[in-house]
């Protein structure tokens, strides 16, 4: 299909409307706003300055159970009705003219704001962080629900200056009065009220700077400092490959990334400023196995695709996920390797070919569609789009996308319009196959990488030759092993082959020395045989907790006269922030015979401990599996489950909850719980009344 010139001007003129209502457009939000931690309010003031486009005679804004204090336009007292929802401005209003409404008011909010640590006796642990996608800054600030109307916005934050505040924008001043430390935050580029963030709590920064010399701020806890490095290791070259590859300057003023505890995702990407989840800050062990990363490069990401070009409902979802996934996915490869990228993207194939076999294939442009759909499905349309169209045209398209509708928003349409007219080409058979079809065209997939990656046409010639072939498997799988160098396939033949290899096959892996082959090595094995015993011990000592942990589990079990050198050989290794190894240890010495019986009420208490809500979500629930496995929960322990049912984290709320109904199924538990209801808040006594009864 040929498109005439006259389309391309016409289109790339034509934007989404940037305002929630046709007949005004917000510009400015000027907030002033003052946070109590204690009864976990905010108060505080919003300014906006609005222009009217058609004459009106009511202007409205998104608020959530807010208290209005007061509210002026131009200056002047107006009447304004708070539905508990909204806020409507009654007032006849002249077009082509710029207002300013301000509204003094006061939150409470319930979601969208979180106040954490504040009511325990741990000193330094206090935070308060925002997560408005999804969760509405309308909660603690009138404001827009709708993606489509962009605002500039200027905060100012109020609080105890012992602390640190982190917002949007550039931190231009800060003033103390009475009391309290002011930070003022200015941005100059507008957008969606969902990506309004701030983050409060004891924090140092590393400063660093991008190659164009964009400010990029690191925020830690102040006793992990030594964790700086590793945690945030290759920021500046992902912030740098992403402005080159992309084709487009970084569209803030700065970018700053923030740890915070129990986060309800893995990251966050509000303008300018990350919030990610604590959990990611890590030792350089734990670099090896799990890290930042990942999600480090799809925040970043979307500071280009979500924050600067934003979507305009849930169908065009796959313009922030799909994107940040394929962009995080690059910057990857341009530090890891092609392979790495190609086997990522094997991964990712194999459980969209799952989702299809089980008939829960999903499209893209469905605004109900999973994680995976948006994420996954996302990023491998986008690498067959490159590949259709070739680099050039991909990266011309996507400058003119970002630059045809920076600071506002597109649907799929209006990209997939973008890149046909760059290209020249037809995208209908593209739009068909990958963003409306449900099914995930494993097929083409698979065609695409065996064409690319080396490793993955090794590995899916040794998988025909071994349906294929009636000889000895193992003579097959040493030709391919012996043929490369590549570590992501050695672990992957481990990882599906491993039942079949010998003996003398493992133990010469293992002398390998490669941690990763290693470490599928200590995933795979069940038994493990006395002849390669000794080789398995020796895995303990790898530099990698998930090859410790498993080792340590899997020796115990195997070998039991051995249990006391094992644990012996492991004690005080943490392992990762969940404490994954620090709790397995605890179980096994309780569960150790006569292993330091001195010791066994002190191993108890720490691992019964962790329970505790002043602990991170990821522990806390580690501690709650292994003693309700193992041991059996104390009343401490109940009292701390039934918290647990009531956090904010969705997840842990989930698992708390239905460990919960499988403990009340037991009679012992269920009176126990009846009886510590003496103990519960308002909150956990409604719940657990409630099951109570119901049961
Ligand atoms: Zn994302």
């Amino acid at each position: 299909m040929k498109h005439s010139l006259f389309v391309f001007i016409f289109l790339i003129t034509f934007v989404h409307s940037a305002q929630q209502q046709d007949k005004v457009d917000f510009i400015h939000g000027k907030v002033d706003i003052k946070i109590d931690p204690k009864i976990e309010t905010i108060t505080g003031s919003v300014a906006y300055k609005f222009k009217v486009l058609q004459k009106v005679d009511t202007v409205f804004l998104d608020a959530q159970n807010l208290k209005l204090i007061e509210v002026t336009l131009n200056n002047k007292k107006v009447k304004a009705t708070n539905y508990g929802k909204k806020i409507v401005v009654h007032k006849r209003l002249k077009a082509n003219k710029t207002y300013t409404l301000d509204i003094t008011y006061a939150a409470l909010p319930k979601q969208t704001v979180y106040f954490l640590g504040w009511k325990d006796d741990v000193l330094g642990n206090e935070q308060i962080w925002t997560q408005g996608q999804g969760k509405y800054t309308s909660h603690w600030l009138p404001s827009f629900d709708d993606m489509t109307e962009k605002v500039e916005y200027d905060l100012d934050i109020s609080f105890d200056k012992s602390y640190e505040v982190i917002a949007n924008g550039a931190l231009v001043t800060t003033k103390e009065l009475d009391g309290l430390k002011k930070w003022s935050f200015n941005m100059d580029s507008p957008m969606s009220s969902y990506l309004l963030a701030f983050a409060i709590g004891d924090y140092r920064k590393k400063e660093v700077e991008s190659s164009t010399g964009i400010p990029i701020s690191l925020y830690f806890y102040p006793s992990d400092s030594t964790m700086v490095e590793p945690t945030y290791r290759y920021t500046t070259a992902i912030f740098n490959f992403l402005e080159k590859e992309i084709g487009v300057p970084y569209p803030w003023q700065n970018y700053k990334q923030v740890p915070v505890r129990d986060f309800l995702y893995a990251g966050m990407e509000n303008t300018g400023i990350t919030i990610f989840s604590d959990s990611f800050v890590m030792d350089s062990i734990a670099f090896k196995d799990r890290n930042y990363v990942n999600v480090n490069a799809h925040e970043m990401a979307h500071q280009w695709f979500g924050d600067l070009v934003t979507e305009v409902d849930g169908s065009s979802h796959w313009l922030h996920e799909g994107f940040a996934t394929y962009y995080a996915l690059l910057a990857e490869r341009a530090l890891f390797g092609n392979e790495y990228y190609y086997w990522k993207l094997y991964e990712s194939a194999i459980h969209l070919q799952d989702l299809t076999q089980e008939d829960r294939g999903e499209a893209l442009i469905d605004p109900k569609a999973s994680s995976l759909t948006f994420y996954e499905k996302g990023a491998w349309a986008l690498h067959m789009l490159r590949e259709q169209l070739g680099e050039e045209y991909f990266r011309q398209g996507i400058q003119q996308y970002l630059k045809t509708y920076g600071y506002r928003n597109a649907t799929v349409d209006d990209f997939i319009r973008i890149m046909e007219l760059v290209s020249d080409t037809d995208l209908d058979a593209f739009r068909n196959r990958w963003l409306e079809d449900k099914e995930f065209p494993f097929g083409e997939a698979k065609t695409s990488l065996v064409r690319e990656s080396e490793d993955l046409r090794n590995f899916f010639g040794l998988q025909k030759e071994l349906m294929t072939s009636s000889t000895d498997n193992e003579s097959i799988i040493k030709r391919y092993w012996g043929n490369t160098k590549s570590d992501q396939l050695k672990s992957q033949i481990i990882k599906t082959y491993y039942k079949s290899l010998s003996d003398d096959f493992i133990s010469e892996a293992i002398r390998s020395n490669n941690v990763r082959v290693r470490q599928a090595i200590a995933l795979a094995v069940g038994q493990i045989p006395l002849d390669l015993k000794s080789e398995f011990e020796f895995l303990l000592e790898d530099a990698s907790y998930i090859t410790k942990e498993a080792m340590l589990y899997k020796l115990w079990i195997n070998y039991p006269g051995d249990r006391v050198n094992y644990l012996n050989k492991t004690q005080g290794i943490i392992g990762f922030s969940n404490k994954n190894i620090r709790l397995l240890w605890l179980s096994l010495a309780l569960l150790t015979k006569d292993y330091e019986p001195n010791n066994t009420n002190e191993y108890y208490l720490e691992l019964s401990e962790y329970t505790s809500p002043i602990y991170p979500t990821e522990v806390r629930q580690g501690a709650f599996q292994f003693l309700e496995q193992l041991i059996g929960l104390s009343d401490n322990n109940l009292l701390d489950l039934v918290n647990a049912s009531q956090h904010h984290s969705w997840q842990f709320r989930k698992y708390a909850r239905s460990l919960l109904d499988q403990l009340l199924k037991k009679k012992e538990y269920r009176d126990r719980i009846d009886r510590l209801s003496v103990k519960f808040n308002e909150e956990e006594l409604r719940y657990i009344s409630n099951k109570l009864i119901s049961e």
